[in-house]
């Protein structure tokens, strides 16, 4: 599948779920593909791109950058305390802040740094043991430490377990988001990401639909 065949679909879920054109991101997420690959999606155009890991981030987009203008990078990966300052100096959105020491990390760093990505909490919408994430009914009380830290919280994230309807999970997120008043809805991937639209995503995060199958 292409880039514009992509476009083209969330641009339908868009017009089917009543939305207007364009209230949808698309996040390219270039993990482990080859750089070949990642760069013909920057020829064709597309500035806004997925990393899940800090290390291997840092080892490519620095470089993207020097030859690609406006590029607009989001670590969408579980992140150690000890990455969140690379974080904070490559990337201009997290996904995935899910836990308190990571929040007063980020919010000394954003202190000192005087700047900060946008800033999305992940919740663990399917409570799974081995997945990141903080627990639906922590995330009231989390959002509201993280704003007491004054950390800009644009979204929460969620990845739905994979055995599941993500309809629910989608729509629980949705909820969460909308009872604490935050605007952005970081949800659905390459299987999932016209149903995600049709709950409300405002960034859809999808790697293998666009880049094809991942060189582990
Ligand atoms: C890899 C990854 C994606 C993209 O998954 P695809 O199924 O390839 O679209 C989305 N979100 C996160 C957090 C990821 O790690």
């Amino acid at each position: 599948m292409s880039l514009e065949e992509i476009k083209s679909r969330i641009a339908k879920a868009e017009t089917d779920a009543g939305r207007s054109k364009g209230s949808v991101t698309l996040i390219a997420v270039s993990k482990k593909q080859r750089d070949e690959r990642v760069e013909e999606v920057l020829i064709a155009g597309h500035r806004c791109f997925g990393e899940n890991r800090v290390q291997e981030a840092a080892g490519k987009w620095p470089d993207f950058r020097q030859r690609f203008d406006g590029v607009d990078l989001h670590i969408i990966g579980p992140l150690q305390t000890n990455k969140a300052r690379q974080a904070m100096e490559l990337a201009d959105a997290i996904h995935s802040v899910d836990r308190p020491k990571l929040a007063t990390t980020i919010a000394r760093l954003a202190q000192e740094l005087g700047q900060c990505p946008d800033l999305f909490i992940q919740v663990n919408t399917g409570e799974e043991d081995q997945k990141a994430g903080v627990l639906p009914t922590d995330a009231d009380g989390f959002i509201r430490d993280c704003r007491d830290l004054d950390l800009p919280v644009k979204g929460l994230m969620c990845i739905p377990p994979v055995t599941e309807d993500a309809s629910l999970h989608f729509a629980h997120l949705a909820r969460i988001a909308e009872r604490n008043g935050v605007a952005g809805l970081s949800m659905g991937m390459s299987g999932d990401f016209e149903k995600a639209i049709s709950h409300g995503a405002t960034h859809v995060r999808v790697g293998s639909a666009i880049f094809g199958e991942r060189a582990y």
